[in-house]
């Protein structure tokens, strides 16, 4: 397969940095284009940025000239971790100018005609694309979820057979989730921050219902589930953990619903994808599994890991996930998502 040029908006924060670790040795996808905002416009990548990874930054990235974040010398293929606070319209002049934007902000998320993926689960929600052009956009904008909702509606997927109700949930989430200075070390050492800003539960209360809902006519049907959500910060580098209650219509034994993660499969594993997890949600049966600091790498970070599954005296089972914030909750999930588009022939 030739190789396709790629850029990278927000190429200098916690999300781009990721994009640029993952893609260095990417089959596919090469990195041409780096944009971000006035203060880093016109500096060379390496001191424009906080490399934050402990992979090395690629010598020719650091080396390459960051641009304004504007449409223009951008290749088609743009990847994006901008600040929320901008995304929306820039990502939109992007979309206006013929680009194709796989994003991981948040302002695109719940439009209608835009597809909000994690290809394991709603692959067929790319037929929304074709909506878009109707809308006077010449490229187009997929997105991927908040990054406690992946975690999470990885872990509620393959429940849906068992008449999925209600689900509760608090996070865990890492502070590499803030960006870059992010957090001030005052608050965070030693501490549990009881919020998290910028709407988070409503995006997880809402995203969920989204992705797991189901397409028909050109347009998505959001999901039953009723989701309530509290969101928390932990002093966590990586890895977002969800202390999950669900609520069933069948009463399944327990082995079935470990037996529904861990088969579960979709169409980047069919595909062969290459960011594709062998097995996108593992079981671990240890009684103190899963933790950031053992589960959180597993398979580049692109599996959801999930334990401690027991009888809910008040809904029906409960348990605990836990997922990669800026790999599978965000730059990973953005380019699987350009993968399988790839592979569906929509790049
Ligand atoms: P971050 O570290 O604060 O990085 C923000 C990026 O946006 C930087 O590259 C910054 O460029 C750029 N930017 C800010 N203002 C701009 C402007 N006016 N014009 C152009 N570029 C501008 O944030 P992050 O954690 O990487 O998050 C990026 C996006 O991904 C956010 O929308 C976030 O909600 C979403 N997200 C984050 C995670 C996560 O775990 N971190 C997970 C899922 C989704 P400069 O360096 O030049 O300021």
């Amino acid at each position: 397969m030739p190789t396709i040029s790629v850029g990278i908006l927000g190429a200098t924060g916690m999300v781009g940095q990721q994009f640029i670790a993952l893609l260095a040795n990417h089959p596919w996808f090469k990195v041409e284009w780096l944009g971000a905002s006035q203060r880093s416009e016109g500096k060379a990548y390496r001191d424009a940025a906080a490399w934050r990874l402990s992979s090395a930054l690629p010598d020719d990235v650091a080396r390459r000239t960051v641009e304004a974040a504007a449409p223009g010398r951008a290749p088609t293929l743009v990847f994006s971790g901008l600040d929320s606070s901008v995304a929306g319209e820039i990502e939109t002049a992007f979309a206006e100018a013929g680009h194709i934007i796989v994003s991981n902000s948040r302002n695109h998320r719940m439009e209608p005609n835009v597809p909000l993926l994690i290809p394991e689960i709603n692959a067929d929600h790319l037929a929304l694309l074709e909506r878009q052009g109707a809308g006077g956009w010449k490229g187009r904008i997929v997105t991927n979820p908040n990054c406690a909702v992946v975690v999470m509606a990885m872990a509620l997927a393959p429940l849906r057979q068992f008449g999925l109700k209600t689900t509760m949930i608090t996070t865990l989430q890492a502070i590499s989730g803030a960006g870059y200075p992010g957090v001030a070390s005052w608050d965070i050492l030693a501490n549990v921050i009881p919020y998290i800003g910028g709407g988070e539960e409503d995006k997880v209360e809402t995203e969920a219902k989204k992705i797991l809902g189901s397409l028909s006519n050109g347009a998505v049907t959001l999901h039953p589930v009723l989701v309530s959500a509290t969101t928390t910060r932990v002093p966590v580098h990586n890895g977002h953990t969800g202390s999950i209650a669900v609520g069933l219509e069948q009463k399944p034994p327990l082995e079935a619903i470990i037996d529904a993660w861990q088969s579960f499969r979709g169409r980047p594993q069919e595909l062969g994808l290459p960011s594709a997890p062998p097995q996108p949600i593992v079981y671990l049966p240890e009684a103190n599994r899963p933790q950031p600091s053992l589960d959180v790498d597993r398979d580049g970070g692109m599996t959801v890991s999930v334990g401690r599954l027991r009888r809910c005296p008040v809904l029906d089972i409960k348990f605990v996930a836990l997922g990669h914030n800026t790999i599978r909750g965000a730059a990973g999930a953005a380019i699987l998502n350009a993968e399988l588009m790839q592979q569906e022939g929509l790049l």
